[in-house]
């Protein structure tokens, strides 16, 4: 991902957690996507889908996750679309029923939205300024992952890889 995407992304999820006050276990929902006029829902998608960014007929928008998956899995998916929603969708206006899927290989893809979708995520639900103010330094990397990964409602599959792309690596 190129620096401009990623100052880009900085710049979105840090306005947002000012704006809307957000704290490291926000609720995504009712803190941040009702409020940004989302309607959110949980359906049945297939195993591979974890979540869907649409527009209805007057372009609203709706973020859909799949029931199935665990609360942090759905809640790293509404973030996931949010991203797509401020870095690949130009106009509201559109009235076409735009869909962005991810699947459950989006992280191997070599799809670049959504590699920017997932950064979009990671750092909405954990920013480097919040992961500074809480990480342990005397602990180890593991130990980090499981106290931040519960601390900051996200898997600790996500946490690590958070951890790891800021740098923190086991001493
Ligand atoms: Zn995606």
């Amino acid at each position: 991902m190129n620096k401009f995407k990623e100052k880009t992304i900085q710049k979105i999820t840090a306005e947002l957690w000012e704006k809307h006050y957000l704290k490291p276990k926000f609720n995504i929902i009712k803190e941040l996507l009702n409020p940004l006029g989302f309607r959110c829902e949980e359906v049945e998608f297939k195993d591979s889908v974890s979540g869907s960014l649409i527009f209805d007929h007057i372009g609203n928008p709706i973020i859909c996750v799949n029931l199935k998956n665990s609360d942090a899995r759905k809640r790293f998916s509404y973030a996931h679309e949010l991203g797509h929603f401020y870095l690949h969708h130009e106009t509201m206006t559109v009235n076409v029923e735009k869909i962005f899927y991810r699947n459950a290989n989006s992280s191997s893809v070599e799809d670049l939205r959504e590699i920017e979708a997932n950064a979009f995520a990671a750092n909405l639900l954990m920013p480097q300024a919040e992961i500074e103010k809480n990480i342990m330094e005397n602990e180890s990397l593991e130990a980090n992952v499981e106290a931040l990964a519960k601390k900051f409602l996200v898997s600790e599959a996500a946490m690590a890889i958070r951890l790891n792309n800021l740098g923190y690596t086991e001493a």
